[in-house]
């Protein structure tokens, strides 16, 4: 009976997340460039990436892309708290399938850096999810340390992998004195409030000679859907430019690696020239009158990438489903 009951039972990873299409009611405010300060905007979107209402603007001074209103403090702590994973997912534990891709990340990541590790070294992920990177590091022999504000993805870690992480904003984490010699932040910093004053604070916590590694979606792409990276809790917009220019000014070195994902070297003091593409916002401001929704459907070039999307996409799928098959053919 139980087999039966399973069997007639929908899985998780096939199940239709409906409340991810949904529209998030923040209030919030206008509030001016966090990279320049700069108050001139222009707006770049008026959609997410589900076509609900969201207005994403473009400052005409440096080319950074935020959300305007601009939610408040309460409203993004409170959402990522325990609402965010719910709304996407279902669930606000990892399901199966961010497992399965965050243990794959996870992997990459640490092989990715593999030039900057020495032994004994001390790590902090930013954003760190259900901590699969972390445990990629820890069995790599690493003192590991992770930042989650999901409480149930921060519960998570301490059941499956026995790593406490600290559930909170960066902002909110005392440390004391400990310092890392490296800092990761993988699709995180979008996520946040005020990215230049965590760039600063990671700046803080990190070894004189430590290394930050920031990866973000990429704005620049060209053959993105134009409203892809658009969603209620992607706070900020960057491209290659404006990611490096935001790392200058919070005390980074110019960073090496390509597009948004990028490794910065702890400098001892900010760049007051880190001003460093000042034509940029005006060539970005073209691309984006150009980078329609109309263009990108008659853009040949944007439909090939569509068979290996649904290789991937599948692929995940068949690991899940025969793993879900397995248990309930186990379970019967
Ligand atoms: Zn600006």
């Amino acid at each position: 009976m139980q087999m039966h009951r399973e069997s007639l039972r929908v899985p998780a990873h096939l199940k239709i997340r409906w409340g991810r299409y949904r529209r998030v009611g923040f209030s919030g405010s206008h509030q001016p460039c966090r990279l320049c300060a700069g108050n001139d905007t222009v707006v770049v979107s008026r959609f997410d990436r589900w076509l609900n209402p969201l207005v994403n603007v473009m400052c005409r001074g440096c080319g950074l892309v935020f959300l305007d209103p601009m939610p408040t403090d309460e409203e993004i702590n409170a959402y990522y708290k325990d609402q965010f994973w719910l709304r996407s997912q279902g669930s606000d534990e990892p399901t199966e399938k961010t497992i399965l891709r965050a243990s794959r990340g996870g992997e990459s990541l640490l092989s990715l850096l593999s030039p900057l590790l020495r032994p004994g070294m001390r790590i902090l992920d930013v954003g760190a999810g259900g901590g699969e990177f972390l445990v990629a590091a820890r069995r790599g022999g690493f003192e590991v340390d992770g930042i989650e504000p999901s409480v149930g993805y921060a519960r998570y870690c301490q059941r499956a992998y026995g790593i406490a992480m600290n559930a909170a904003p960066l902002a909110d984490v005392d440390f004391g004195d400990k310092k890392f010699d490296l800092i990761t932040c993988n699709h995180s910093l979008e996520h946040m409030r005020d990215p230049l004053s965590a760039l600063r604070r990671l700046h803080d916590l990190l070894q004189p000679d430590g290394h930050l590694y920031v990866s973000v979606p990429n704005l620049g792409d060209p053959n993105i859907w134009p409203t892809r990276y658009f969603h209620a809790g992607h706070l900020y917009g960057f491209t290659h430019e404006t990611l490096v220019m935001m790392g200058a000014k919070a005390g980074f070195a110019p960073p090496f690696g390509t597009e948004t994902s990028l490794i910065f070297r702890r400098l001892a003091a900010p760049d007051p020239n880190w001003f460093s593409f000042p034509g940029y916002a005006a060539q970005a401001e073209i691309k984006w009158q150009r980078h329609t929704i109309w263009r990108y459907l008659f853009t040949p070039r944007n439909y090939r990438r569509i068979p290996g999307r649904i290789r991937y996409f599948l692929n995940d799928y068949l690991v899940l489903t025969r793993t879900w098959l397995r248990s309930v053919l186990n379970k019967g």
